[in-house]
């Protein structure tokens, strides 16, 4: 098999990142926006020792799982990879590939993966976007989404898995500025003042911020900005962020108020949250209410019991859980983050809960080695490379009785798991949660209980 060879390939599975995979005369090769069920005509793009990467070029029989999909940018846009199939057969999918992962990874024979929560409109989902910003060949500020792997802007104002409101507020900045001749941030060569814009929407108060991430330290003429922004309704913040370094990552530590508050209020069931920019806070709150409902159930609280919940971001989880228990412990890294969550302690009345800023592989391991704390129940809900192997030891020696893992990588997860298993925890259950339709991505909640 050679690069640039044609042939033709009928796709039989899903890969982990919603890749179509065909086998040619037994050999894999992995290809983009195709689906089980379909046969394409294949072109060869890279040959390696056990596998290969083609391109679909022509769809010559479409699965019966093949739906059309509403965004014409489904393909070009990196944000979606399985958009074209049906939304039954997504989340069939994700449950397999939660239940593979676990058996390949974890080392688990019969793992119980239940079915997958899914959502009943899984569009306009989610709650924040950020948005880069880049300049065309003629050399106009424009604003989209990147294309997959790669950091071309496809342009598009308007993403069907974001909020209503995202296209007008980015329309009002275009032409902002346009008229006052601001430039956007240029990747190669580091010149250009706006890099992206943050929004993020409180779904259960329709509240709005904006945060424009900058390669330099204001805006000229950012109040004529402000003034038109404010018109929107629910418009009640909008900072400026300052990001000089050349880097992938999108924010930096700087946060400069410019009207209005530097937070956003959003209600989870019956628990308030005020929410900054700097601050992570989960995507979709249709699903995330479902998700911390699960997760108060599997932790079983009386009203008696200490809780840690480690990962805590602004306290979300932990005042769900604070509800129920004894006390709580939040571990946060980030210093605006616990902020947030003493606050959203104090505003929903909560006196139970107390939350630690640092790493929790330190803090977790220090606390127990210096005040012997101890857990009756262990949430965690780290970032997509999982937990460290510090903290997850220091899990195993506290002994709770059951652990709730909650996790939006599930090869991370089983990886954990078989960590926790091997020192004495049994899985009783997963349940995932589709947080994030017509991604390959897939949230998961694992209950483990003391052996
Ligand atoms: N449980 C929260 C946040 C989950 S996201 C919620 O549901 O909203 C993961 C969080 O872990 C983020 O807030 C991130 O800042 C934090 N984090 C990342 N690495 C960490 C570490 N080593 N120790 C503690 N927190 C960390």
């Amino acid at each position: 098999m050679n690069k640039n060879d044609l042939y033709t390939l009928t796709i039989e599975s899903l890969g982990n990142e919603g890749e179509g995979i065909g086998k040619l005369d037994g050999f894999p090769l992995f290809v983009k926006d195709a689906l089980p069920g379909d046969v394409i005509e294949v072109k060869v793009l890279k040959v390696k020792k056990t596998y290969g990467y083609g391109r679909m070029m022509k769809l010559l029989k479409p699965s019966p799982e093949r739906i059309e999909p509403p965004c014409p940018l489904h393909r070009s846009c990196g944000g979606c990879q399985i958009q074209a199939l049906s939304y039954e057969k997504q989340l069939e999918y994700k449950r397999e590939k939660v239940k593979n992962q676990l058996i390949r990874i974890g080392g688990f024979s019969e793992p119980e993966v239940l079915p997958v929560i899914g959502m009943e409109r899984p569009f306009r989902y989610r709650n924040k976007a950020q948005f880069p910003f880049g300049r065309d060949r003629e050399g106009r500020a424009v604003t989209g989404f990147y294309a997959g792997r790669t950091h071309h802007i496809v342009p598009n104002t308007d993403c069907l898995l974001g909020a209503e409101e995202n296209e007008e507020i980015l329309k009002i900045i275009l032409s902002f500025m346009e008229k006052e001749g601001i430039s956007s941030y240029e990747e190669a060569s580091g010149k250009g003042l706006i890099r992206h814009a943050l929004i993020r929407k409180g779904f259960s108060t329709g509240e709005l911020m904006v945060c424009l991430v900058i390669n330099g330290d204001g805006i000229p003429g950012v109040e004529r900005l402000a003034d038109r922004l404010f018109q929107l309704p629910g418009m009640v913040s909008l900072t400026l962020n300052v990001n000089k370094k050349n880097t992938n990552v999108i924010l930096g530590d700087k946060l400069i108020p410019v009207r209005g508050q530097t937070y956003i209020t959003d209600r989870i069931g019956d628990v308030s949250y005020q929410i900054s920019p700097l601050s992570f806070y989960q995507v979709n709150p249709i699903q995330t209410k479902k998700l911390y409902e699960t997760a108060l159930n599997y932790a079983e609280l009386t009203g008696e019991e200490v809780v840690w919940d480690l990962y805590c971001g602004i306290g979300t989880i932990s005042l769900f859980l604070a509800q129920k228990a004894g006390r709580v412990y939040g571990v946060e890294v980030v210093p605006q983050a616990v902020e947030d969550a003493r606050k959203n302690a104090e505003i929903n009345g909560l006196s139970n809960v107390e939350f630690y800023l640092g790493k929790a592989e330190e803090v977790l391991p220090g606390k127990y080695r210096e005040n012997g704390i101890r857990a009756d129940v262990i949430v965690v809900d780290p970032p997509r490379k999982g937990c460290d192997r510090a903290c997850l030891d220091t899990m195993i020696s506290m002994a709770p009785k059951r652990i709730v893992y909650v996790s939006c990588d599930s090869a991370t997860l089983a990886r954990d798991l078989k960590i926790l298993y091997e020192g004495g925890y049994e899985l009783k259950k997963v349940r995932p949660v589709d947080m994030f339709p017509h991604t390959a991505g897939i949230e998961n909640i694992a209950l483990l209980d003391k052996k």
